[in-house]
């Protein structure tokens, strides 16, 4: 067992916890001013004021670590972190005028992404992206949910879930990868539509994926001229038999009942929302699902936010994430966009810090994580700052630290 003492801030969401994340208020943040933790490499044991340290503990080894803010573990519940090539020519286009339709209809877009994937054997694949999590998890990041979707055939997207399985064994125990299977992501062009690709490809790849118990969860992209009501419900009945989670890529650019469909199938979380409905909102509220926002892509798009203060108003649980991707929003530092998010999104500071830890640990199901309590998970984030404050005051720096 060690101990951490003196911790200028101690951020335990205890509260937070009791509130199931929702209706969140300063208060609810939990903080402790001179803080102590005493822990060992799976659970904490006590937490409270250093002052208090019970006699028990205080022969063991400690670390002062004062000047220094320890929260719940950061997570990044959606990324798209395995793919191949860039796509910043086509980032100039669309600055210069060229919409994206234009620029998907001409093979842009995430058509062009897969074909740079398929270049790519699996070595290559994992070196790439074990080099970008590496920069996540340098912001203080310490799971990261990444999900399959740039290979769109058989062999590429089954190839891509086990480069994600290699670095889910290559980061344990230190860092933590959650396996997102998202064959449904695009229908490629050799389909005639997305009802025989989910048939011919998504299906049998996710039971075989299942059997093998290399994924996690599933996701699909929920969107008009991508996969219908009907094909969501299709995969996430399949799903269910093979006891994956769901998560669903809904009302990003249409309002179409991805949130209404999330909660029906209580997924894990419904994820983008910037169209959701009235509906939506309301059976949001009233259900587990939770809804992660990705700030990062709207800002990078230049597209207005989802309406996150209607969503947290109405008590839906409400994460946030950064989407990392190579076309709309490639940026690895979680924290700057939670930093940028907070004061556009209208979220206070507790709703923030909880959407990006306890929430965040929700969507990807994760158990006992994202509280400093007894009996929780010793997985934390430690800041070289005063107070919880000045980590976002100083956005864009990074002022994360590893554990010592
Ligand atoms: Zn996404």
């Amino acid at each position: 067992m060690r101990v951490y003492k003196h911790l200028s801030q101690l951020v335990t969401l205890e509260s937070a916890v009791k509130k199931d994340g929702r209706h969140l208020v300063a208060s609810d943040l939990s903080v402790i001013e001179d803080g102590a933790i005493v822990f060992d490499e799976k659970i904490i044991h006590w937490v409270g004021k250093t002052s208090e340290l019970p006699l028990e503990f205080k022969t063991l080894s400690s670390v002062d670590l004062s000047g220094h803010v320890l929260l719940p573990e950061i997570i990044d519940s959606h990324t798209h972190a395995v793919f191949g090539g860039d796509r910043a020519p086509e980032y100039a286009e669309r600055l210069n005028g060229t919409s994206y339709e234009e620029i998907a209809k001409r093979g842009g877009g995430i058509l062009f992404t897969m074909n740079e994937t398929h270049k790519l054997n699996p070595n290559e694949l994992f070196e790439l992206a074990r080099i970008r999590l590496e920069k996540i998890f340098s912001y203080g990041v310490g799971t990261v949910e990444v999900k399959s979707g740039y290979g769109l055939s058989y062999a590429k997207e089954k190839e891509l879930s086990e480069v994600i399985f290699r670095l889910k064994n290559h980061f344990l125990p230190r860092y933590q990868i959650f396996n997102t299977y998202l064959a449904a992501h695009d229908i490629p062009k050799d389909f005639p539509d997305s009802k025989t690709y989910l048939a011919d490809v998504v299906l049998p790849l996710m039971k075989e994926l299942a059997d093998k118990k290399i994924i996690d969860a599933v996701d699909i992209f929920h969107e008009k001229n991508y996969f219908t009501t009907d094909d969501v419900k299709k995969l996430f009945s399949k799903a269910k038999e093979l006891n994956l989670a769901c998560k669903i890529h809904a009302d990003e650019l249409n309002t179409n009942g991805g949130a209404e469909l999330a909660c029906e199938f209580k997924a894990l979380s419904a994820d983008h929302l910037l169209k959701i409905s009235q509906e939506g909102i309301s059976q949001l509220a009233k259900s587990p699902t939770v809804a992660t926002l990705l700030p990062g892509t709207a800002f990078f798009l230049g597209k207005p936010l989802a309406p996150a203060r209607a969503m947290l108003d109405a008590g839906v649980k409400v994460a946030l994430a950064s989407d990392y991707n190579p076309g709309s929003c490639h940026v690895d530092n979680l924290i700057l966009i939670a930093s940028m998010a907070a004061a556009n999104l209208k979220m206070n500071q507790a709703e923030i810090w909880a959407a990006l830890t306890l929430n965040a640990s929700a969507a990807l199901g994760l158990k006992n994580q994202g509280v400093l309590a007894t009996g929780f998970k010793s997985r934390f984030s430690l800041f070289k700052a005063p107070t919880l404050s000045h980590i976002s005051y100083h956005w864009g720096t990074n002022l994360a630290v590893n554990l010592p």
